[in-house]
């Protein structure tokens, strides 16, 4: 069966880079006339891109291929090949595995240049319905696995896309550097992103411009460390003074940025954000552990007390700030005491959300043969016990805003009431309000009136 006019289907897991990442790849496949397909049963061709920070994310990609390996014998039987590209941390991980799994293509995140070059022999397929599989793209592929270890190579092929804006939208992410430099014992992303690559400053203007035409009101700078950007002696607070400049008199009223690693976060970057309103009050600082002996082993290179130090410095410039996090228990070694220093950090810091998770091995990390694995049952028990904490917290700090009036971005429809509007604050607070689907996209003042779980609820100001 030809195609006339060749669909394509995105699954995207993990952070938000895979989120960007997807767009920018949509753009391309748009420029070249394809269509996005509504599910993954009818496109000619199905991207997965992946994660590899955790096991279940593979796991479930492993799934994901054994169902379109399945389908993919059904629609050979019925002339209507499927092909499945698989992209992002995944693949840079184990390459030539994903061919043995199902998938056609593996493109690693340092190769976007292939891609063009895939869709060619895909788009020939589609117009003369000759099923020629890319052996160019694979020889590439194959000669780029051979160089996997290479990180000085990965920092060469590596380029950021032009554009990452889901057209239509009103929000958007400008990743500003791709990689990371620091090998925290437990985190794979240096090993399957490669070295720290920050992208030019020019770049990003030209970015944040389009995106200024296009009415996006939002965005959020994207990194897997953004506190150390440095690009032809531009450093992170002075991109910040640039975009400063660059979003004034724009559409773009807020601007985000994440992550930030505590032990880069200078106080010049607090004070561009202080002098700065355009910078939203809210921080996303992973401490990870609240114990000394646990981030040294973690080798996250800064204490307890400098992050203290930090967060009260953030908040001595901007008093309204909130603070988020991510805490991992049950890291290698943890005591029944380096774990109450996660509770006892929490309760000084009062973050107004976390992502918590337990420790789980990865293999190629320098903590996969440490000693001393905490049991299933603690670490379960651990996670249990900082979550409830968080939600108490998460419903103090909420519930100390009803009464206030706060501007809010009204982002979609809610999905349990479709008479009501999701929005959300530029502390990150998410809120719900009565109100018409024709505000989504704009700024609104909304009084806090109650907190039903741990959502806001309002009522939107004439
Ligand atoms: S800073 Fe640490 S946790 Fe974050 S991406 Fe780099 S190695 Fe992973």
């Amino acid at each position: 069966m030809k195609t006339e006019k060749p669909d394509y289907y995105f699954e995207t897991y993990g952070c938000q880079m895979n989120f960007a990442e997807s767009a920018a790849l949509k753009l391309t496949l748009n420029g070249r006339g394809w269509r996005e397909a509504d599910d993954g049963e009818s496109a000619l061709l199905v991207i997965i891109n992946t994660c590899s920070v955790r096991e279940t994310a593979e796991r479930r990609v492993f799934g994901r291929l054994a169902h379109y390996a399945a389908l993919k014998k059904k629609r050979r039987r019925q002339q209507n090949p499927l092909f499945v590209l698989v992209c992002g941390c995944m693949a840079s991980r184990l390459g030539g595995e994903l061919t043995k799994n199902g998938a056609d293509f593996v493109m690693k995140t340092q190769e976007r240049f292939i891609f063009s070059g895939l869709l060619a022999e895909i788009e020939e397929w589609s117009r003369h319905g000759d099923i020629t599989r890319s052996i160019q793209a694979q020889e590439k592929n194959e000669e780029n696995e051979k160089d996997d270890e290479n990180a000085e190579n990965r920092r060469e092929t590596f380029s950021f896309a032009p554009s990452h804006h889901v057209e239509g939208s009103f929000r958007a992410f400008v990743p500003i550097m791709h990689g990371c430099d620091n090998f925290c014992a437990y985190c794979i992303v240096p090993y399957v992103r490669g070295r720290e690559f920050c992208r030019d400053p020019a770049e990003i203007s030209a970015e944040i411009k389009t995106l200024a035409e296009r009415g996006v009101r939002e965005i959020t700078l994207l990194g897997q460390n953004v506190n150390s950007y440095i690009k032809d002696g531009v450093d992170f607070p002075s991109l910040l003074e640039n975009i400063a400049r660059d979003t004034e008199g724009t559409p773009i009223k807020w601007v985000r940025f994440l992550s930030s690693h505590p032990k880069d976060l200078s106080l010049r970057t607090i004070q561009v954000m202080k002098d700065n309103p355009v910078f939203c009050r809210h921080l996303h600082l992973c401490v990870q552990h609240g114990s000394n002996r646990m981030l040294d082993a973690m080798k996250r290179r800064y204490t307890r007390e400098a992050f203290l130090e930090l967060a009260a410095a953030v908040r001595a410039a901007m008093p309204e700030i909130t603070l988020s996090t991510d805490i991992l228990v049950g890291f290698p070694g943890e005591t029944e005491e380096d774990f109450e220093e996660i509770l006892t950090l929490m309760e000084r810091t009062r973050f107004l959300y976390a992502y918590m998770y337990h420790y789980n091995p990865r293999e190629g990390t320098a903590a996969f043969n440490l000693p001393g694995r905490i049991a299933p049952e603690i670490k379960t028990a651990r996670l249990k016990r900082v979550i409830d904490l968080q939600m108490k917290h998460s419903a103090e700090l909420l519930r100390s805003r009803i009464g206030d009036i706060e501007e809010a971005l009204v982002e979609g429809l809610s999905r349990k009431n479709r008479g009501e509007l999701v929005c959300r604050t530029e502390h990150d607070e998410m809120l719900v309000a009565e109100g018409e689907a024709p505000l989504i996209g704009s700024f609104a003042k909304v009084r806090l009136e109650a907190l039903s779980g741990n959502t806001l609820r309002g009522h939107f100001l004439k």
